[in-house]
């Protein structure tokens, strides 16, 4: 069933087609939905939006950009990390800076090359491991810690509905059930200084969704993958959820709206093994060393940095 007379941009699960201004609508109340719904974000706030120059974290900074905008006390700003993945990350931090300066955002873009020594390339010639393992592991430490430097209240990132659905797949696929309760709209166990609060405003909004949003909002005009996520295992996992998804539609939203109703009772049962603090660099870790310090160390050994 068509919304109006206009020419649909999409079809959603329900089997209904929106037309550009339906749908962007409809995907925007979404997102405003969510926040409410969640508490994703308070009156007085200096959010961080942590920024690939992707479609995701775009939209994110778009609709909170239009966010502080309607409302003075919060205010937002952009982190951007370089990884040094040739080919890739420089084109989309083109994109995140075209973006940036168009809407008067505040970028501020950190490399690994700066804060570890090698560009992720490098590292992944010296140390035989998952691409996307530690370039996660070295990501969210460096969000973490420069969102506490900038003072930052909260983090919002571009995770999306597919996004979650695949984490609740792999943790159940590799028993690991502890991470899962770390999942959510509001990410964690429990609040902590040493900790940013990092948000999902797009928590139920599909991929094709936030796909469709970006482009005919013009946020970006070219699509840019990773050349290691054919390596990972999520892709495997996103592969898998979309073969289900083109046979039984709903099937991701069903997933996330039953973890969301078993989340509170995860969140309760792992919140004893909440944050501890890592012996080496003091930032939050679930053991006593952190995966950023492990991998460091690693690094050294291998005498590739000092
Ligand atoms: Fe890093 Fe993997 Fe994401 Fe590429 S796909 S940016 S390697 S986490
Ligand atoms: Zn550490």
């Amino acid at each position: 069933m068509n919304c109006c007379s206009e020419k649909p941009v999409i079809g959603l699960h329900s089997g209904e087609k929106l037309c550009r201004a339906h749908f962007t609508e409809y995907f925007e109340n979404k997102v405003f939905k969510t926040i409410r719904q969640f508490e994703l974000i308070g009156k007085d706030e200096n959010l961080g939006v942590a920024l690939s120059g992707g479609k995701d974290s775009l939209t994110v900074l778009h609709i909170l950009k239009r966010l502080s905008e309607e409302n003075p006390k919060i205010k937002v700003s952009a982190i951007a990390i370089d990884e040094g993945i040739h080919n890739y990350r420089d084109k989309t931090l083109e994109n995140a800076r075209e973006f940036c300066n168009k809407s008067n955002v505040k970028l501020h873009i950190f490399s690994y090359r700066e804060e570890f020594g090698l560009d992720l390339d490098e590292m992944l010639k010296v140390l035989d491991v998952k691409p996307c393992s530690i370039c996660g592991v070295f990501r969210r430490y460096l969000l973490n810690k420069k969102a506490k430097e900038l003072k930052l209240s909260k983090l919002a990132t571009g995770h999306n509905l597919d996004d979650e659905c695949q984490s609740i797949m792999m943790n159940q696929m590799k028993n690991s059930i502890h991470a899962s309760a770390r999942l959510g709209p509001k990410v964690g166990l429990v609040q902590d200084d040493k900790f940013v609060q990092r948000i999902k405003p797009l928590y139920l909004c599909t991929e094709k969704e936030v796909t469709t949003y970006a482009f005919i909002n013009g946020l970006l005009d070219e699509f840019n993958e990773c050349p290691n996520v054919p390596q990972s295992f999520r892709a495997n996992v996103r592969d898998m959820l979309n073969n289900l998804e083109q046979k039984f539609p709903g099937t991701k939203y069903s997933t996330v709206n039953s973890f969301l109703q078993t989340l509170p009772f995860l969140k309760q049962q792992f919140k004893a093994d909440a944050i501890k603090i890592c012996s080496k660099c003091s930032e939050p870790s679930s053991n006593g060393v952190c995966n950023a310090c492990i991998y460091l160390e690693r690094l050294k050994q291998k005498l590739v940095i000092k």
